[in-house]
């Protein structure tokens, strides 16, 4: 077992990380910008260093002073959380050339999910069913052929995308070069990789992804999906497990696919299959090699702390739980909290001068934020996670809904209220709802 991790992270995943190593008896290094100083995830760990300047990329994203940190404190395990390097293959690399385990998937499994285009083809050799799409972008008369074929919309995306960056989506023709050419010059800056693709639009699909846990000696299992369609331009506002509309038998069929792929890769760790469902069928979008921040539904029902498991099969342990231990029990919904204005959508850094966060039976609340707090405008507008549980779903709502109302935060702006009127909607409340909500949404 680890006897000192580090976490190459902050906010709200920092705690939750560290607090799975609180429980599981191991102690933590917290690294930080210069700008969180003071936060949560410092003051909690037992040990801390500073890793550079406020912006990202000469902190969280500093591969040679998160290196050197995790050397100096003479850790056995680095965790990453999500975002950040969590996805980056030459991190994990560099961690295992150090001998410390990287809290993850191999740095070769990170790789090939990493571009979506050959994931889609793993899970295509697989039997997994995959949005139609086309990988060659250059020669027109194909383009051509694939929008006959397939009808247009068509959706333009980045191989090496993530957080919705580098995607176009094209309703006429005379669009296709401008999408492909800007969604490009997207792609290069955002992810410093040009490439892109094309997919099929489906135009009322559902996002739902299928968690997955396995160990190092072939053991996978599924823990059920979340429902992820609230979104708004492509990011996940709430989510919710188990969905409205999955059968029994549609789950297992989908996660027993799931299942077999993971296995044929050797796949370690945790990850989530992300599909598009609509009309009763799944299409494969992408796989995520880390925790993701919609973990806690799928812990609710489950009842399976996803964190701990994911750092034990990081330290060489069997999975203890197999999948007939795995039961979906009850419903949980998470509402993500944004620093930002309601309306514009604009990020609202600054201090909270009040804070009151809700509790009782079936709350939980992930988050680093206190009274006094300076949200710092450096870094994501997540602040925290709402997230109920209860018998059934119905009930979750009416909890969410008490709990919302319960939040005070005062002195910056937040996505409270939005998240008060969109789970009172009767689209939210019968479970139907795609991922164009937010689209019709005011
Ligand atoms: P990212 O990795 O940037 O988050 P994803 O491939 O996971 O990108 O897609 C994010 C979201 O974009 C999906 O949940 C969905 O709402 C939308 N999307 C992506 N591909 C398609 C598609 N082919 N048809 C319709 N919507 C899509």
């Amino acid at each position: 077992m680890f006897k000192k991790i580090l976490i190459a992270n902050r906010g709200e995943i920092a705690l939750r990380v560290l607090r799975a190593c609180q429980e599981l008896g191991i102690k933590t290094v917290a690294i930080h910008s210069e700008a969180d100083e003071s936060a949560m995830h410092v003051r909690m760990a037992d040990e801390s260093i500073c890793v550079g300047p406020a912006s990202a990329q000469s902190s969280y994203l500093n591969i040679p002073a998160i290196i050197t940190a995790a050397t100096l404190t003479n850790v056995d395990g680095i965790h990453p959380g999500y975002g950040f390097l969590s996805e980056n293959q030459r991190f994990a690399e560099i961690i295992e050339e150090h001998n410390i385990k990287f809290i993850g998937p191999h740095s070769k499994h990170i790789k090939i999910m990493g571009n979506k285009i050959d994931a889609k083809k793993i899970m295509d050799d697989n039997g997994v069913p995959t949005v139609p799409g086309l990988n060659e972008v250059s020669n027109k008369s194909e383009i051509e052929k694939f929008i006959k074929n397939v009808e247009l919309p068509i959706i333009v995306k980045a191989a090496s995308g993530g957080g919705g960056k580098g995607m176009r989506v094209v309703l006429n023709h005379e669009d296709i070069e401008n999408a492909i050419n800007s969604a490009k010059t997207e792609a290069k800056k955002s992810f410093n990789d040009d490439k892109v693709y094309l997919e099929k639009f489906l135009t009322t699909p559902k996002h739902i992804e299928i968690q997955i846990l396995a160990d190092g000696y072939g053991n996978v299992i599924t823990l059920g999906e979340r429902d992820c369609s609230i979104q708004r331009k492509h990011q996940k506002l709430i989510e919710e497990s188990p969905s409205e509309i999955l059968t029994n038998e549609k789950r297992k069929e989908i996660s027993d696919l799931c299942k077999k792929a993971v296995s044929s890769l050797g796949y370690e760790g945790v990850g989530t299959l992300e599909f598009l469902y609509e009309n009763n069928k799944f299409y494969f979008m992408e796989m995520n090699t880390r925790l993701q921040v919609e973990h806690p539904v799928t812990e609710m029902v489950t009842g399976i702390d996803l964190v701990k498991q994911q750092i034990l099969a990081a330290a060489g342990e069997k999975l203890s739980i197999s999948q007939n231990n795995i039961t979906l029990k009850g419903h949980s919904i998470e509402c993500r909290i944004n620093a930002e204005h309601s309306e514009t959508f604009i990020p609202s850094p600054g201090k909270i001068t009040q804070y009151h966060q809700p509790g009782g039976l079936g709350v939980r609340v992930d988050s680093a934020v206190y009274q006094g707090y300076i949200v710092p405008p450096h870094y994501d507008s997540m602040i925290g996670k709402l997230i109920t549980y209860a018998d059934n779903r119905s009930e979750c709502i009416k909890r969410m809904k008490r709990a919302l109302e319960e939040y005070v935060i005062m002195g910056i702006n937040t996505n409270i209220q939005m998240h008060q009127k969109i789970i009172m909607t009767e689209e939210f409340q019968s479970g139907k709802y795609d991922i164009n909500f937010m689209s019709t949404f005011n």
